[in-house]
């Protein structure tokens, strides 16, 4: 499963930034699938499943751009909404390599933070690697065995040789089968952690539908272990990049998208570049109870952060949040259609 995020640890510059943007009506978080396409079929990924553009159509079945329609439909997006974080997302992005190797550049040169989510099933370009403001996170659920079996073609053999000489953030989403044998994820933590190549890890715990019955779903009780698991494991490895009040926000999530910040903050775009996918990343009827995702995970511990004259930062955003839609027409509204030649297929 993909994360579409913009950090699990914000600075206070960060959310000076975002506040700053909320109140002038303006949503800081961009996250657009940028292709219809990807050459993995892992098990219970939310992309392409029914609901996830509402009902009506699939991710595989929409118009999607290429080569210069896409570069220059995405860059009309990022003029429009003017986000202070942009998350590529797919399908998978490196399908599109070619268009994104022309808008990388671009995006950084604006200065665009701007963060490719990955399965690195192709090898990733060197020069990515220097480009200012730009992070791959890499998608890798679980040790080789269930990750291979899950997400090949990009099994364990071809990440490692496509991730040499970047630095990348691996996202590994937490499913049930990784939690039926003790030690697992410290096993994970194992493998990457020495790499150089790897300067952080996120971990986000499987994420159903309202009534999906997948096995991925963790029990309760198998996610409040998971929670303690992870507390102990951000002592022992400081590259697992998450604080404890994020790790604690998992056991209490939003209780609806209309609680949940990162819902509130991030507005996400379909492969066809027009399509608003709601509630959140995930679209559909996700439910809000056993969220697992970092991102809002990350959020909602800031939210809950008390300032010292005692009221909370998520009262402080909420209240943004009503004066940037009054000022700027900030609430979402569905389906937006662009300007640009519509040539996607
Ligand atoms: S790589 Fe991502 S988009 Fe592709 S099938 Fe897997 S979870 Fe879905
Ligand atoms: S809490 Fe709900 S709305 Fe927010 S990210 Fe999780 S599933 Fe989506």
């Amino acid at each position: 499963m993909v994360i579409r995020c913009y950090s699990s640890r914000m600075r206070n510059s960060d959310i000076v930034q975002a506040w700053k943007c909320i109140l002038a009506g303006r949503t800081p978080a961009l996250s657009i699938e940028i292709t219809r396409e990807c050459p993995l079929s892992c098990p219970g990924c939310y992309a392409y499943g029914e609901s996830h553009l509402g009902g009506d159509v699939l991710l595989k079945q929409l118009g999607d751009y290429r080569e210069e329609d896409l570069v220059s439909g995405i860059l009309e997006l990022v003029e429009r909404y003017r986000p202070l974080h942009l998350s590529i997302v797919g399908g998978e992005p490196l399908v599109r390599l070619r268009e994104l190797s022309q808008l990388l550049p671009l995006l950084s040169a604006r200065r665009i933070n701007t963060q490719v989510v990955t399965s690195a099933v192709r090898p990733i370009p060197a020069d990515w690697a220097v480009l200012d403001r730009v992070t791959l996170v890499v998608s890798i659920d679980g040790l080789q065995p269930e990750h291979d079996a899950r997400r090949k073609p990009a099994t364990y053999d071809r990440i490692l040789r496509h991730i040499a000489g970047h630095r990348i953030i691996v996202h590994c989403t937490i499913t049930r089968q990784m939690t039926e044998r003790a030690g697992y994820l410290r096993e994970f933590m194992d493998f990457w952690t020495p790499r150089e190549e790897i300067s952080k890890i996120w971990m986000s715990i499987f994420t159903p539908q309202i009534g999906e019955t997948s096995y991925e779903i963790l029990p309760q009780e198998v996610r409040a272990r998971v929670i303690g698991e992870l507390l102990k494991l951000r002592e022992i490895y400081p590259k697992l990049d998450m604080p404890r009040s994020l790790i604690h926000a998992y056991v209490k999530p939003p209780a609806d998208p209309d609680h949940c910040i990162f819902a509130k903050t991030t507005r996400c775009v379909t492969a066809d570049l027009r399509r608003r996918i709601i509630p959140c990343q995930f679209g559909g009827n996700p439910d809000c109870s056993q969220c697992g995702c970092v991102a809002s995970a990350g959020l909602e511990a800031v939210g809950r952060y008390r300032l010292p004259m005692g009221v909370s930062v998520g009262s402080i955003f909420n209240l943004s949040l009503k004066i940037g839609s009054l000022i700027g027409g900030f609430a979402g509204d569905g389906i937006e259609p662009l300007s640009y030649s519509s040539k996607g297929g």
